[in-house]
């Protein structure tokens, strides 16, 4: 059974930053810049965001992830750094063990918080029906979208470039790097870029 994971999700398109404001425990917090929210969807333009936020560990990086997608669990209240540190460990732990086989992590994870993955709708597009499942948060989103590459047996690569992570695989419209080259690209746009400012740094 496919499933379509439905994200819709709101970020402020005056960015986010750190709040020097702090609670009891002297946390920090990430904050919208604005009241200002825009509405996007973030699985449809990323398509490994896990292996994304599984690279950052620190404030000033959770940050620029926040500019482009948006916090984690809603989508205008303020968010512990802590909270950020929590994610982004789990989130790592479960890639690295994955690439070892080894899917504890990720079953442990994905079982104990699917009430966030069950709400599925049967819907109709152009004749053509599907199951798509409604996800509250991006951080489920990013969780939903890492597992169902995992099942697809998609894997992931980084683009040279711009080191953004993406899958490749069959029904990703993006095929393995083989064997004898050294670099993957998000883009044929990337590639180019990079060839280009390799010619001229020689
Ligand atoms: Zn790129």
């Amino acid at each position: 059974m496919t499933v379509e994971p439905c994200l819709t999700w709101k970020k402020c398109p005056d960015g986010y930053e750190i709040t020097s404001l702090r609670n009891n425990d002297q946390e920090y917090f990430i904050v919208p810049k604005s009241n200002r929210l825009e509405s996007f969807y973030p699985l449809k333009s990323h398509s490994a965001l896990l292996k994304q936020l599984a690279g950052i560990s620190t404030k000033r990086g959770f940050n620029q992830f926040a500019n482009f997608n948006g916090l984690l669990s809603h989508p205008a209240k303020p968010e512990s750094i802590r909270a950020w540190f929590q994610t982004a460990n789990a989130m790592r732990d479960a890639s690295l063990k994955a690439e070892k086989y080894d899917f504890d992590q990720l079953t442990e994870y994905f079982n104990s918080n699917k009430s966030e993955f069950l709400n599925i709708e049967l819907e109709c597009e152009n004749h053509i029906p599907k199951f798509v499942t409604k996800i509250g948060s991006l951080k489920g989103g990013m969780w939903w979208q890492f597992t169902q590459s995992l099942t697809n047996k998609h894997s992931f690569e980084r683009c040279s470039l711009c080191f953004t992570w993406f899958t490749v695989g069959q029904g990703t419209g993006r095929r393995r790097r083989t064997l004898n080259t050294k670099h993957s690209f998000c883009s044929p746009k990337h590639q180019g870029r990079y060839k280009y400012l390799q010619r001229h740094n020689e």
